[in-house]
């Protein structure tokens, strides 16, 4: 008889990386400064980490400037910049159980978690973007007169890449994969509460042949060494994923220099359930769209408009899996659910909980913290939710559902787009015609058509209104590394 062996819990990270990288150099911060960076799981100190502000950044500006002015990257064969860049794919790949135990360790989140989806889809996004830096072309164009008319597509320059906290890998293949091919060369600053696995990437693209200068990462605070990014006359384009207040702050900061800007924020975004959907598969897809990270994701479907027809039966599923859904333990290969990502966040989503039962909301599972250490949160989900309520229009960035129920097509609607966000939409449906019917009404820059979260390397992700501008993946999320030249050639 085969005896069952249970799941190994994955061991305990090193940690090998915790100063600057700039200029392919380990360094101090010059203030000597350093920061906590803590395991949200347990509230521990893991490790301290270099603290960089405006003259740290000034000197990783001054690097990744030479190694775009001077160096090789942006010079050398197309094809040889993608090879460096399969090579660091593989490298990575490599490494995957330990990054899935750091990231897991730094995040909160669940290192199966880390393991199956952060760290592929980082993988397929390097390697995507790595096939297109021999595919980056202009165009000939037949302009009047006896001309000779083409267009360059030519690195912008050095890129600024602010990322946050909730997919720390992920959001680096989305930043340093179309800068890399492009040609850009990088100063990136990580979150404060997760820069371990960027710190120890870095590492690994300087294995991969990266030459030193193409990729600076200067861990730190916002309001030091990520407005120092921002301000940097050295910097050519800013590419920022977080908050819309933030940005805010960030376009204001970027407007004397004219700086080019790409903006990932947040949603509200709409999980729409009509009564002809297949409800096992619209209940999954409700589940995971509102919990997967922890809820601490820009298209979380946190409104989740279910017709009335079946409101009852429906909301009674989502209930009934909320309550299995396993919180605990990030290294333990049960968990579903970990904690939220620090003290700040788990704050802010208990009183996003608090200001529901307040407005008149029903608790109808969830609303209460698990255990008295780490930053874990019940799922929970609201019913009789009012559509001018806070937890209906705020982003809250948590394992916090919000159901509303509908009755009409066109009401429907209304209310779906009735949000400064319009970053995501989901739509559970068996009829085709009102399936796209819906996807052309929604003000939304993705809408998932019965699935929920599906992501490609190849298919480009951003927001409409609030939620940004430009986009990130596929071949459009290279266009904000790119400029276009047209140059014209007399044949006079
Ligand atoms: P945030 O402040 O926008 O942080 C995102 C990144 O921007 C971090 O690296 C942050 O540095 C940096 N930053 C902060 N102020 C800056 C400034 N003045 N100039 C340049 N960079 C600056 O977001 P947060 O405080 O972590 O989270 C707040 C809320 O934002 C969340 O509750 C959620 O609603 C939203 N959010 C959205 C996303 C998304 O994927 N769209 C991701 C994270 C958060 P620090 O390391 O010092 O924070
Ligand atoms: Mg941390």
């Amino acid at each position: 008889m085969a005896t069952a062996t249970a799941p190994v819990k994955p061991a305990r990270p090193q940690i090998h990386q915790t100063q600057l990288f700039i200029g392919g150099q380990w360094v101090p911060a010059m203030s000597g400064k350093t920061f906590d960076t803590i395991n949200p799981a347990t509230e521990e100190v893991i490790a301290q980490v270099a603290e960089g502000d405006a003259a740290d950044v000034d000197a990783a500006v001054h690097a990744a400037r030479q190694a775009f002015d001077e160096g090789p990257w942006p010079r050398m064969d197309a094809r040889e910049r993608g090879r460096i860049m399969f090579r660091l794919a593989d490298l990575i790949e490599a490494e995957i159980g330990e990054l899935a135990a750091l990231e897991a360790l730094d995040n909160g989140k669940p290192v199966s978690d880390a393991r199956t989806g952060d760290i592929p889809f980082a993988l397929d996004t390097l390697r995507y973007y790595a096939g297109w830096a021999d595919k980056i072309h202009g165009q000939t164009i037949p302009i009047n007169g006896n001309y000779f008319c083409y267009t360059r597509r030519e690195p912008v320059g050095v890129a600024g890449q602010v990322i946050p906290w909730n997919f720390p890998i992920s959001m680096v293949s989305w930043k340093w994969g179309p800068a890399l091919a492009a040609g850009c060369t990088i100063v990136m600053k990580p979150a404060e509460q997760t820069p371990l696995t960027c710190l120890r990437l870095a590492r690994l693209a300087q294995k991969a042949g990266v030459p030193d200068g193409v990729i600076n990462v200067v861990p730190g605070f916002g309001p030091t060494a990520g407005a120092a990014i921002v301000k940097h006359p050295g910097i050519d384009k800013v590419a920022f994923t977080g908050s819309g207040e933030t940005a805010q702050i960030i376009m204001r900061q970027a407007a004397d220099q004219l700086k080019r800007l790409t903006f990932e924020l947040g949603g509200k975004s709409p999980n729409i359930v009509f009564a002809d959907a297949d409800l096992d598969a619209a209940a999954v897809g409700a589940h995971v769209g509102i919990y997967l990270n922890q809820g601490q994701c820009c298209c979380a479907g946190s409104r989740l408009f279910v017709e009335d027809k079946i409101h009852g039966q429906f909301v009674e599923r989502v209930v009934e899996m909320s309550r299995k859904r396993k919180v605990g333990d990030p290294f333990d290969p049960a968990t579903e659910q970990g904690p939220q990502v620090d003290k700040a966040q788990f704050d802010k989503i208990m009183g996003y909980i608090e200001s529901g039962k307040r407005e008149g909301a029903t608790c109808a599972t969830g609303g209460k913290r698990v255990g008295d250490r780490g930053f874990f949160i019940e799922p929970t989900v609201f019913t009789n939710v009012k559509d001018e309520m806070a937890i209906a229009r705020e982003e809250i960035f948590g394992p916090v559902l919000s159901v509303l129920k509908f009755s009409d097509m066109d009401e429907l609607i209304r209310r779906a787009n009735a949000t400064n966000f319009g970053l995501a939409a989901g739509v559970w449906t068996r009829d085709v015609a009102r399936a796209h019917e819906v996807a052309k009404r929604l003000r939304a820059g993705t809408v998932w058509v019965n699935c929920y979260d599906v992501f490609d390397a190849a298919a480009p992700f951003g927001g409409f209104k609030q939620s940004g501008f430009g986009r990130e993946l596929g071949e459009r999320g290279l266009d904000p590394y790119l400029e276009t030249k047209t140059v014209t050639v007399s044949l006079k």
